[in-house]
């Protein structure tokens, strides 16, 4: 699937925002988003819990754009 089919796919699930905020962290600086390849806005962690099978190990990260983010923790985020 190239850029342009995802935008179109990612349009549909536009969900409305709630936060004035449009923080974006130098850290996403050249990162695009992992589901659609918009730059990215947010970097989303996993977390660990205590009974993970090898709890030492780095959790799973990934960069998304504001809309995906929003998608995944709501409209505040
Ligand atoms: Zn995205």
């Amino acid at each position: 699937m190239d850029k342009d089919s995802k935008k179109e796919q990612t349009k549909q699930y536009t969900i409305p925002s709630v936060s004035n905020s449009r923080f974006v962290s130098g850290t996403c600086k050249g990162e695009i988003c992992s589901v659609c390849g918009e730059n990215a806005t947010n970097k989303l962690g996993e977390e660990i819990p205590y009974d993970d099978p090898n709890p030492n190990r780095h959790n799973l990260t990934a960069y998304v754009c504001r809309e995906h983010f929003r998608m995944i923790v709501g409209r505040l985020g």
